[in-house]
């Protein structure tokens, strides 16, 4: 059985449109909610600049990171995950992604702004260079 992160649909409906906003660069991040002994819930999303507008690459700007991180605390949740999106390929983690998952409490959502994606939104835990997928709930 696959670990659950439950996220509410307007994270979900949020993710999905910020990827379809900026279909030729991997759009990206930060999501913040609650971890209640290991029941993860996401309420809160906070889109970020992608300071390498790469295709292939993002990379959220440490004054950006820094204002987001500050807005959580406003908010009164805590960093759960990153989000970003792979406008080309399979919405899995990257060989680049798996060398900077820096935080490895965090999970990692990868969103596919293809039409036909299987699963327009995946989740993973990558520690260790260890790739685990959630399975995504909508509340
Ligand atoms: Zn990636």
């Amino acid at each position: 059985m696959p670990e659950t992160v439950s996220l509410t649909s307007g994270v979900l409906a949020g993710i999905s449109a910020e990827a379809a906003r900026q279909p030729g660069i991997e759009c990206c991040g930060l999501l913040g909610g609650t971890d209640d002994s290991g029941r993860r819930l996401i309420t809160h999303i906070y889109p970020a600049a992608n300071g390498l507008a790469s295709a292939t690459a993002y990379e959220i700007a440490p004054q950006e990171l820094f204002r987001s991180m500050r807005q959580m605390r406003s908010d009164g949740v805590q960093l759960m995950g990153i989000y970003h999106s792979h406008p080309r390929g399979e919405n899995y983690p990257s060989p680049t992604d798996i060398a900077r998952a820096y935080y490895s409490d965090a999970v990692y959502f990868i969103a596919s702004p293809a039409p036909d994606a299987r699963q327009p939104i995946r989740a993973f835990r990558i520690r260790n260079a260890i790739v685990t997928e959630f399975a995504i709930q909508a509340v």
